[in-house]
């Protein structure tokens, strides 16, 4: 069997699934993702066709972020789930809404030049400025 993975949000009401490969887990520290999450988010990604809703999609609101992006959450509980670029191509799920064991990896930081005051990045992991140029979108 292929690799899969399935998550949901707090409540319950929205679930999804992956299936295959899922990019190794990035910490943003941009400023959107503090105001979204309340801090960090940790996200992988996976192409677009490899992920799927298997329930609530009606419960699920995408808010237009910017003008190149869009996240997801439960309009029920509230939990910051997804986050696809305006083309679509593929979707970043927040790490925390996987069930576990995920299987995930930690792998770097990214827009370290956005942390705000409070921050304290406590690991070894490499630390980008903005988003790495050469870092694949999901692979
Ligand atoms: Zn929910
Ligand atoms: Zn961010």
């Amino acid at each position: 069997m292929s690799e899969q993975r399935e998550g949901g949000c707090l409540c319950g009401s929205v679930r999804f699934r992956t299936a295959g490969p899922c990019r190794p887990v990035m910490v943003c520290h941009c400023r959107q993702c503090a105001r979204w999450s309340g801090y960090l988010i940790a996200a992988t990604a996976v192409p677009a066709e490899s992920f799927e809703i298997l329930d609530g999609a009606d419960r699920l609101r995408w808010y237009r972020s910017s003008g190149t992006a869009e996240r997801a959450f439960c309009t029920i509980c509230g939990s910051s789930l997804f986050w696809r670029p305006k083309d679509n191509n593929y979707v970043a799920i927040m790490a925390g809404v996987f069930d576990q064991p995920s299987g995930l990896k930690l792998d770097c930081h990214v827009f370290v030049g956005n942390c705000a005051d409070y921050e304290v990045i406590a690991d070894a992991l490499p630390q980008h400025e903005g988003y790495p140029v050469t870092y694949p979108e999901w692979s």
